[in-house]
């Protein structure tokens, strides 16, 4: 632990120096299963050849220019995007955060463009958006927000799930001019709302003429088994916000819009000296391709399915299990008390897995986990959580 490092994080005491697909090397050469994928960043697992190979490449041709001249690699990312999305621009800076900021600046210029001097969008309860100070006033974690107020005001907060809630502020709020919401929360316990959630959220939005954004920094590419979790229900958003597995670890976050939302930004409105740069949206373009190449969308799906069934039977039974749940690679073990323990335990075990909203075990392997890996992972967690419960 650094006494020269800000006490941000409640660090894991182990350091790793290596790895090779779902699998870690700590400093002593100890071997970890990682069922965490950095936070769903590592889709494509660690060390990936094409993709170290495609950044060796990048870098030594280019890695920086600036957003004041085009960038061809940018250029051709944003048109993937668009052609797997069916938005139609994207706008690219290095974080989650900041690609949920560039969405929220959207939506406030967007109402200006509309005569609403005052604009309010409707967001969830157990949401996360991110750190900076308008994301941690859009996220619904107190824990999140405490200490930093004045928060940024234009938010109304409904629980997440309730279609209903938001509709019932059509009637009160006349300046409302968009719905932010995650597909599934991640942060928020790995929640999974009714299957016509994103159906009822598009219509409200169109009765209303509200933009939908969703916050796909999690759920997004690939993830929960399509390009992104929206591609589940029949709907399209107005916009998308990525990041997470975009770059497989090279820090990257895109903003994807349409219509109207897509054309808000005007030169000077927003902007970004890294985002959307050569070696990143290399790394982006790269692991688009391989999961492409290696089929890993319908492998997230079958895979995320057999690790939920297979918990499901070897937990069968036990009190203290509330639900198993998930979609794709993104998968909830809800306990009945706070589990944060499991941690400890698990990495005691060399298996990395991580506790969200103090009793869900989440779970977001690399999505190249092989099947033999996957069994390893359920009989590894299941014994632990035997043990915790026991
Ligand atoms: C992780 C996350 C963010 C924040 O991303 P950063 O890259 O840490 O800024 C925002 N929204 C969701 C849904 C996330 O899971």
């Amino acid at each position: 632990m650094s006494e020269y490092l800000m006490q941000t994080y409640a660090r894991q005491p182990v350091a790793f120096v290596r790895g090779e697909g779902v699998w870690l090397f700590d400093l002593d050469g100890e071997k970890y299963l990682d069922a965490l994928a950095g936070v769903a960043v590592n889709g494509l697992g660690h060390a990936h050849p094409r993709l170290a190979e495609a950044i060796c490449t990048q870098a030594g041709r280019l890695i920086h220019t600036s957003n004041i001249y085009r960038i061809v690699e940018q250029e051709e990312l944003a048109a993937r995007l668009c052609q797997l999305s069916g938005l139609s621009r994207a706008f690219f800076c290095n974080s989650g955060a900041e690609a949920n900021e560039a969405a929220i600046k959207i939506a406030r210029l967007h109402a200006h463009h509309k005569g609403i001097e005052n604009p309010s969008i409707v967001v969830m309860e157990k949401s996360f958006h991110g750190r900076t100070m308008a994301t941690l006033s859009a996220t619904g974690n107190r824990k999140v927000q405490a200490g930093f107020e004045p928060l940024v005001s234009g938010f109304v907060r409904v629980p997440f799930g309730s279609s209903e809630a938001v509709e019932a502020l059509a009637a009160h709020h006349k300046n409302i001019v968009a719905v932010l919401v995650e597909p599934y929360q991640g942060e928020g316990g790995v929640q999974i709302p009714q299957s016509d959630y994103l159906v009822e959220l598009r219509r409200i939005c169109d009765e209303q003429n509200w933009l939908l954004m969703l916050d796909e920094v999690q759920t997004g590419v690939g993830r929960t088994g399509t390009w992104f979790a929206f591609q589940h229900a029949n709907v399209m958003p107005d916009v998308m916000t990525l990041a997470k597995g975009l770059g497989s670890g090279v820090p990257i976050g895109a903003c994807l819009a349409k219509g109207v939302a897509a054309e808000t930004f005007t030169p000077g409105k927003h902007g970004s000296t890294f985002g959307g740069g050569p070696l990143a949206c290399t790394a982006a373009l790269t692991t688009l391709e391989v999961m492409e190449s290696e089929g890993l969308l319908n492998h997230a799906s079958t895979l995320g399915a057999f690790i939920r069934a297979d918990l499901a039977h070897r937990l069968q039974g036990l009190a203290g299990v509330i639900e198993i749940r998930g979609q794709g690679l993104m998968i909830g073990i809800e306990l009945d008390r706070p589990c944060g323990d499991l941690v400890k335990m698990a990495l005691a075990e060399k298996l990395l897995i991580n506790v969200t909203n103090d009793n869900v075990v989440r779970l977001l392997p690399p999505l190249v986990m092989k099947q033999t890996e996957a069994s390893l992972l359920t009989e590894k967690l299941a014994g632990l959580i035997h043990k915790f419960l026991g």
